[in-house]
């Protein structure tokens, strides 16, 4: 009998393979590092075939320290970083070039150039997204026009498009098979959200040929066996998607008006809008959160996603650059030595203000000081300040939706500091809850694959396996919410426009 559910968790930094036994439980993991190349600034790129490699030495070792054969592994799910582009010769599987990162800004100008075309609402309206050159779209038409050759070759139908689930399908699957899930489609910039196909208008304005794109496949189904020649038996694929919405599958957000944050060095917010599409009026995106089998038909969950751009790092921040602290830890106990904040406001713009104020001109500042302001003032400024961040978004999707958050599950390495999970419970009069495994990207990969194959049976039976470790439920009045919301909107106006 198979015992454990494998999940291959191919992330921007790293390669990882982790074993999942019956209760959700984590029972090993392994990790390839993953070079990152910056070939010019603004650019990053990663080497496909290292990512490839990663990804079986990873799982080779987790297996042999764990003692297991593949006989023993259920079903395998793939969760990645998502958007990041490859484009891969059909009949040998060689890359035409490095896969192009999420991250690299190359393609502003084709952006530039999609905006002045004014096809901004028609983005919004078929895919949800924004124009933006950290979607697939733009990076795949960049691949086309550059790479000598790749132009003819895409016409005669000899490349093949993946984001890195695509890849890792293909490697996998020894080649066999060109697919992709829905919510790693949705981030394309090329996927109808609304009709379930690639669109057909947006191709074309990137001229980019309807062969190159994978099919679509549910995020939970079996859709190949691996090839036996990777690991010595074949292994059943049963689960694929995107690292955010695999994290909000993991944190057992299912139903509509769920909700996850994840706490790392910026944030990533997703909510569970249901089976209707919203669209926002506050720059946030709507995505497919999954597509799952069930009884023979496809059931499609959105979402809406927003991010805040500092988050941990402003606590990175606090201890690089200002020395206030001497680790990220501390900056909860120093928060907490105060009764309140002393009407002292940060706002960490350093790069800007994203949703709902999309300043790239705002700069970073504190406001409030007076004589007696000292360093914990501002340690529990920086903490709070990710949280307002956070409730603007939350706030936006609430709006957005229609729809009232019922609970908000976290993730990432700053939601290990209770101050912060208080002051969000607080600020967003919801509760806050984190789990015991906050492994969320990984275990929604298992999650998916285990249902596709049976070893699990339902999201309900999942939800059993989402152990509480914290509770934080919000304890101050609304009036007391509301002024502080205020002064926290009055800091942000001083900050805006300051680089103009
Ligand atoms: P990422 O995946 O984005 O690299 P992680 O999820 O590993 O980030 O989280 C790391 C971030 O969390 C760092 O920016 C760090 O400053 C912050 N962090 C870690 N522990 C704490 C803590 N106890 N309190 C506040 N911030 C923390």
């Amino acid at each position: 009998m198979p015992r454990y559910i494998l999940a291959v968790d191919a992330g921007t930094t790293n390669n990882r393979a982790v074993l999942y036994e019956e209760r959700g439980q984590i029972a090993g993991v392994a990790q390839r590092e993953l070079t990152q190349h910056y070939p010019a600034p603004g650019l990053v790129e990663h080497d496909p075939q290292e990512i490839w490699q990663g990804i079986v030495e990873a799982i080779q070792e987790l297996l042999a320290a764990q003692r297991i054969a593949p006989s023993a592994i259920a079903a395998l799910g793939i969760t990645n970083q998502r958007e990041t582009t490859l484009i891969w010769e059909r009949h040998n599987g060689r890359p035409i070039m490095n896969a192009i990162v999420w991250q690299d800004r190359r393609t502003a100008p084709i952006c530039e150039r999609l905006e002045a075309e004014g096809l901004a609402p028609y983005v919004q309206e078929h895919t949800g997204l924004r124009i933006d050159a950290y979607f697939s779209a733009t990076k795949i038409a960049w691949m086309l026009e550059k790479v000598a050759g790749a132009r003819q070759k895409a016409e005669r139908q000899q490349l093949c498009f993946g984001t890195v689930d695509s890849w890792i399908l293909w490697k996998l699957s020894g080649g066999r098979l060109h697919c992709t899930d829905y919510s790693n489609a949705s981030r394309t910039m090329l996927f109808d959200i609304h009709t379930k196909q690639w669109d057909a208008t947006l191709l074309k304005a990137l001229q980019i040929p309807p062969s190159l794109m994978p099919k679509v496949i549910p995020s939970s189904g079996i859709c190949a066996e691996s090839d036996s020649a990777i690991l010595g038996e074949s292994v059943l694929i049963g689960g694929i998607a995107g690292d955010q919405q695999a994290a909000l599958f993991g944190q057992g957000c299912y139903r509509r008006g769920t909700a996850k944050n994840t706490y790392g060095t910026g944030c990533f917010l997703l909510m569970n809008i249901g089976e209707r599409p919203t669209h926002s009026q506050q720059g946030l995106l709507t995505t497919i959160a999954w597509a799952l089998e069930q009884e023979g038909a496809l059931k499609i969950d959105y979402a809406l996603e927003g991010s805040v751009y500092m988050a941990g790092a402003v606590i990175q921040w606090l201890r690089d650059e200002l020395h206030l602290i001497k680790d990220a830890a501390a900056s909860q106990k120093i928060a907490q030595s105060l009764s309140d904040n002393g009407d002292v406001y940060l706002v960490p713009a350093f790069s800007g203000l994203g949703s709902p104020y999309w300043d790239m001109y705002a700069r970073g500042t504190i406001v409030g000081l007076t004589r007696g302001s000292g360093p914990a003032h501002i340690v529990r400024a920086a903490l709070e300040s990710i949280v307002y961040q956070s409730s603007e978004v939350l706030s936006s999707m609430q709006e957005d939706s229609g729809i009232a958050i019922e609970s908000l599950s976290v993730d990432g390495g700053a939601c290990q500091n209770d101050f912060i999970l208080q002051f969000q419970a607080d600020m967003s009069a919801i509760p806050v809850r984190r789990p015991r495994v906050i492994e969320s990207t990984s275990r929604g990969a298992a999650f998916l694959a285990g249902l596709a194959c049976g070893y699990w049976h339902s999201t309900a039976q999942l939800e059993e396996y989402w152990e509480l470790e914290g509770s934080f439920e919000p304890q101050i009045q609304q009036s007391q919410r509301q002024q502080l919301l205020q002064r926290w909107k009055m800091a942000v106006e001083r900050a805006r426009g300051w680089a103009q």
